[in-house]
């Protein structure tokens, strides 16, 4: 095992012990700035509404500014005594680290540390290095990296280009890359009818008869096709409440509710347009929520660089996917960064026994060695 392999295990085990559950950062970011600061690195605190954000800063000696991105937090462990070893103790037994954190993402974390580390002390020259770290990844996001980046804007410090260290391998590191994501819109949907007794039908208004044409014509939407890799826009209707429980009462209300991920052929103000459309002349509320917005990188000289470094040390052809949920690449993206999501496999991620194989954690490490030396702005 080379020295900065068994350094990005021990960064891991060590980022892991300390016990973060969203928004909490257990002082890993302190952590990260002891470890980094010998090595040039100026940390800036980007701290709000309880959450805790750090830039981390190192001024490169050739042209460029590439950042990585990632997060401190971790969601919950679930019940302990299901977990085979303690989650936040971060055991390592037959090549295996285990326990909250291990995939998702300070595994990731500890292996852009381990090759950062490593190249400061050969005195190549590097790009000027920004890692942004933020411990509300897995929360609401609201004031985790969208603030650090709304910081870098100010200060005219966007990054060139981003990795975001977030599990993006299925089978094994470097087979799959994120280079977008789908889009999230929610809408909260109340009819509002006349609540009566059912014998007297006239006397009432019923909410369910009044939402199913609407939902109807919603369900049935054509969105349109699946587009540079990503899968085509797709509206579920998730929630569908409305009665007294009572058999002879005409409800007053009904409430339904879509989740609606979407692909760059569609857009928040279109996908609007076309619900508030099937719902003309309708008593209905419609509370439309942004979760999300899409975002892709398209293909060119930075996801090739990716894709070659990990050719390069691996072997594998990469696939360049869409796929998953929501990450926090979409705030850079929407700052107009190229962001690329390339980490450690996601089998076990937010499971119970989370857990990471550590020739893995090796892997990533060169990997990300090379892209850092290969960058080019
Ligand atoms: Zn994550």
């Amino acid at each position: 095992m080379s020295e900065q392999q068994s350094v990005a295990l021990q960064l891991a085990v060590q980022l892991m012990r300390r016990e973060s559950p969203t928004p909490d950062d257990g002082n890993c970011q302190l952590f990260i700035a002891r470890k980094l600061a010998p090595l040039g690195f100026v940390q800036v605190s980007v701290n709000v509404g309880g959450i805790t954000n750090s830039i981390y800063a190192r001024e490169g000696e050739k042209e460029g500014v590439l950042a990585f991105a990632g997060h401190t937090d971790v969601v919950p462990t679930g019940p302990v005594e299901a977990w085979d070893f303690p989650p936040f103790d971060a055991v390592v037994q037959d090549g295996i680290l285990h326990g909250r954190g291990a995939q998702d993402m300070k595994g990731g974390i500890a292996c852009w540390m381990a090759a950062v580390m490593q190249l400061c002390s050969t005195f190549e020259p590097l790009p000027t290095l920004q890692i942004l770290i933020t411990s509300d990844e897995e929360g609401d996001s609201v004031d985790g990296t969208v603030r650090i980046v709304e910081y870098l804007q100010a200060e005219n410090k966007l990054p060139d280009a981003v990795i975001v260290g977030e599990p993006s391998s299925s089978k094994q590191v470097g087979d799959v890359i994120r280079r977008g994501r789908r889009g999230v819109v929610q809408v909260a949907m109340t009819f509002n009818g006349k609540q009566g007794h059912s014998a007297y039908p006239d006397d009432a208004d019923n909410a369910i008869h009044q939402a199913m044409q609407p939902l109807a014509d919603i369900a049935s939407i054509d969105w349109g096709e699946a587009v540079d890799g990503f899968p085509a826009t797709s509206c579920q209707i998730t929630n569908l409440n409305a009665g007294t429980g009572a058999t002879n009462v005409i409800p007053g209300v009904a409430e339904t509710f879509l989740d609606i991920r979407y692909n760059p052929t569609n857009s928040f103000e279109a996908i609007q347009a076309r619900i508030q459309q099937c719902c003309e002349g309708v008593d209905v509320n419609l509370d439309f929520r942004h979760e999300a917005q899409v975002f892709s990188t398209p293909d060119g000289k930075f996801l090739d660089m990716v894709c070659d470094a990990i050719q390069s040390t691996t072997g594998i052809t990469t696939n360049r996917d869409t796929g998953g949920g929501t990450s926090d690449g979409r705030f850079l993206a929407a700052a107009g960064v190229p962001v690329a999501e390339l980490g450690l496999t996601n089998s076990t991620i937010h499971q119970v026994n989370e857990q990471v194989a550590v020739h893995e954690l090796d892997i990533l490490t060169d990997i990300y060695t090379k892209i850092i030396t290969t960058f080019e702005a």
